[in-house]
């Protein structure tokens, strides 16, 4: 997992598309994230002074095989493992970017945003598109959603990126994020997890 890619995907949940004041997106909107931001569960999330950092639950696909232009139907043949992923975000650093038209490398790409549990196989979960995301702040929950609500589901994400950017064993695919994400304060505990797949818990610390 040291140098897979994680593509993540940007406003796939019409709720969160709708608290961040965007417009659905017409095809899905990707960005990568490095992989030197994976931390583990129990790890620490850390951020300097970049002002507001939030969490955003999400299912992350794992890759198991070499994709490149696959169909949809043959989509989640490529993918061998699910996960719990947050994709931690300096949310000022985003807007900032937004607004000038630059990319957001920054902003989600910080060593220790990409919190993720430990992969496991597909075949674990019933249905990857009726499983529950449930993100914990201190004990309250913050995020509820349901993958069922995702714009684009996990199929025409493969589909969609493979046609662009091949995919290979080991790369992550972070699938948006559902409504509800809040700043983080020094000291907090977030506990992400998917019921029946996994959880991972990290503390913020403002260093
Ligand atoms: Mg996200």
């Amino acid at each position: 997992m040291e140098h897979c890619k994680i593509v993540c995907v940007g406003q796939n949940y019409h709720a969160h598309v709708k608290e961040m004041r965007s417009i659905v997106p017409e095809e899905p909107m990707i960005f990568l994230k490095p992989s030197s931001a994976i931390i583990g569960d129990g790890e620490e999330i850390e951020a300097g002074d970049v002002g507001r950092v939030d969490h955003e639950i999400e299912l992350a696909l794992v890759i198991g095989r070499t994709a490149r232009k696959v169909l949809e139907k043959d989509a989640l043949d490529h993918v061998s493992h699910i996960a719990v992923f947050n994709d931690v975000t300096a949310r000022d650093l985003q807007s900032e970017a937004r607004r000038a038209g630059n990319p957001w490398t920054l902003a989600k790409g910080m060593d220790t945003f990409a919190p993720m549990s430990r992969p496991v196989p597909i075949s674990r979960a019933k249905d990857v598109h009726d499983l529950d995301l449930e993100l914990r702040v201190n004990g309250e929950i913050r995020q509820k959603g349901n993958t069922s609500d995702m714009i684009f589901g996990p199929e025409v994400l493969v589909s969609y990126i493979s046609r662009f950017i091949t995919l290979e064993p080991g790369d992550i695919i972070a699938t948006g994020t559902p409504e509800g994400v809040s700043p983080l304060n020094d000291g907090d505990r977030v506990e992400a997890s998917i019921p029946g797949v996994g959880t991972v818990r990290n503390t913020f610390r403002r260093v």
